[in-house]
């Protein structure tokens, strides 16, 4: 791997993370691939997704480090050149974008730095998307510790303490104390959160962390014998609460009650659905005994049809029901001409999966079973399925 240290592209967000507008001159240039002397775009790097943006009027869509030198890939547009070497460009990051990854990467290091603080586990995995922040810690939170360290980085945040940025070289490197994923070699780097966390970083911090505005954890699991978190923060956190928020009163208004009592109506409307679901299976079994008690026995094919939706239980019941006074084929069919039907065939005297063959050949059916009992689905109307019946 490249260690970002060694990059030849001056990287202008080292020295300022706040700078949009840039000017650069092209060193390097090919079908969509732009080399610059200096950029503001943040490569992906550190698990970190890239800045968006654009150059010379062309958006960027992605950025990365290769041959020590940060590449800007770019969507061209049909009809619009490419710049050439030597040209001089004006470049801007997306800066909504870029100011929403420094609040969740500078929100990463006050939570991984209380988490080290309070329990001893490192951050051993970070990965920041356009979507997620997702970090991966060696170690199991105990009942309550995520909340705990939840509460402790919001304070942090609101305690509004400027971040520092700091380059340690040799012996000053080697005895400082921060927190680093990688060996690193050259000057190194560090991020320090005064009183919370000093870490080796290559990313774009905000100047005080009061502009991560707040944190939640959104998600945590057990991972690889230690615990992966989600965390959301600033403007995403903003926008999930929105959501969620917009999501919760909408399934109020739905069971007329208040967001409070949300919790309580579902589950007393997923009672009474398990409840109902239960006497409309005791209904349709009367009903269903009650058709197949109307059939007179006999030697001879029977067939019901049934508009009302039945289960597979039911339907079977029903089919042994009828079987044991006739004794052709009893079949049962659930459903409607246009949607199709559910069936169940079964017989005491003839095979049933004579009529299953039947009902593919004829109308393309699906289905099987055992000789005594065919199940299955068919598209047909009900007049050509009576047909082979009789
Ligand atoms: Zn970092």
């Amino acid at each position: 791997m490249l260690d970002s240290n060694s990059v030849k592209t001056e990287k202008i967000y080292y020295a300022d993370a706040y700078a949009v507008h840039f000017t650069a001159n092209v060193i390097s240039a090919g079908d969509n691939d732009l080399v610059l002397d200096r950029t503001a775009f943040f490569p992906e790097e550190g698990g970190q997704s890239p800045d968006k943006g654009v150059i010379a009027g062309i958006p960027v869509v992605d950025v990365q480090i290769r041959d020590g030198y940060i590449h800007h890939i770019l969507d061209v547009p049909e009809g619009e050149k490419m710049p050439a070497e030597g040209d001089c460009v004006s470049g801007s990051i997306d800066w909504a974008h870029r100011f929403s990854n420094m609040q969740q990467h500078s929100g990463e290091h006050i939570f991984s730095g209380l988490v080290h603080s309070e329990f001893g586990f490192d951050n051993v995995g970070f990965h920041l998307s356009d979507r997620e922040v997702t970090m991966d810690f060696n170690g199991v939170f105990p009942e309550g510790g995520l909340s705990m360290i939840e509460r402790k980085a919001n304070e942090a945040i609101w305690s509004n303490v400027e971040t520092q940025i700091s380059f340690l070289e040799g012996r000053e490197a080697r005895e400082a104390v921060y927190r680093s994923k990688l060996e690193l070699t050259g000057a190194v780097r560090v991020v320090t959160i005064p009183g919370i966390d000093a870490c080796a970083c290559c990313a774009p911090h905000v100047r005080r962390t009061g502009e991560i505005g707040c944190l939640v954890v959104v998600g945590a699991i057990n991972y690889k014998g230690g615990t992966r978190v989600n965390i959301l923060c600033g403007r995403r956190a903003m926008e999930l609460f929105a959501r969620e928020h917009m999501l919760l009163t909408r399934t109020a208004n739905f069971l007329t009650t208040s967001v409070d009592n949300v919790p309580e109506s579902t589950m007393r409307l997923k009672n009474e659905n398990t409840s109902l679901a239960a006497a409309l299976k005791n209904a349709s079994i009367a009903v269903m005994e009650m058709k197949a008690a109307a059939l007179p026995a006999g030697e001879y094919d029977a067939c019901l049809f049934e508009k009302n939706e039945l289960t597979g239980k039911v339907m079977q019941e029903t089919v042994n029901r009828m079987t044991e006074k006739i004794s052709g084929y009893c079949g049962l069919f659930c459903g409607n001409d246009e949607d199709g039907y559910r069936f169940v065939v079964g017989s005491r005297a003839k095979n049933a999966q004579e009529m299953a063959k039947k009902l593919k050949e004829e109308f393309g059916a699906r289905g099987g079973g055992r000789p005594e009992m065919v199940q299955g689905s068919v598209h047909a109307a009900e007049r050509r399925i009576r047909e082979l019946f009789d």
